[in-house]
């Protein structure tokens, strides 16, 4: 299996150990499993596993598999808000609700997760989760 440490194009990263493989992969290295993920999650009444109710018919995303739908210019805050925005939006359309995590996820194809501007990018994405409207336990 091929790894990496940096993100780019073709490769995701591990939201347990940090490292990047290709998209296909659908299982790290660590263990962690990107169906299995998916799956367990996924529910049709809207009710998730600790009965804490969520839209009805959405699923929730924590561990987008793929790509990114949008760029991300860069990590001003009005260009993070509109991609942000974006994304929810994106998701929305295929009945997905996706948490500040997801979005987090998405980040770290575009910044190394051990960078400055990750560090940043993440604090930006927790402070604007609600009024972009991702998805707030
Ligand atoms: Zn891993």
């Amino acid at each position: 299996m091929k790894i990496w440490n940096e993100p780019g194009r073709g490769r995701k990263g591990c939201p347990e150990c940090g490292i990047y493989v290709g998209v296909r992969t659908m299982k790290c290295q660590c263990g962690f499993s990107w169906t299995i993920r998916k799956a367990s999650e996924k529910n049709e009444d809207g009710v998730q596993m600790d009965g804490k109710p969520i839209r009805k018919g959405f699923s929730l995303v924590h561990a987008p598999p793929g790509l990114c739908p949008h760029d991300l210019g860069s990590i001003e805050t009005t260009a993070v808000r509109d991609w942000l925005v974006k994304l929810v939006r994106h998701h929305e359309t295929k009945k997905e609700l996706i948490k500040p995590y997801a979005a987090k996820y998405y980040a770290r194809l575009f910044y190394n997760v051990f960078s400055d501007e990750y560090f940043q990018l993440s604090d930006k994405i927790d402070t604007m989760a609600k009024e972009v409207g991702l998805h707030v336990d």
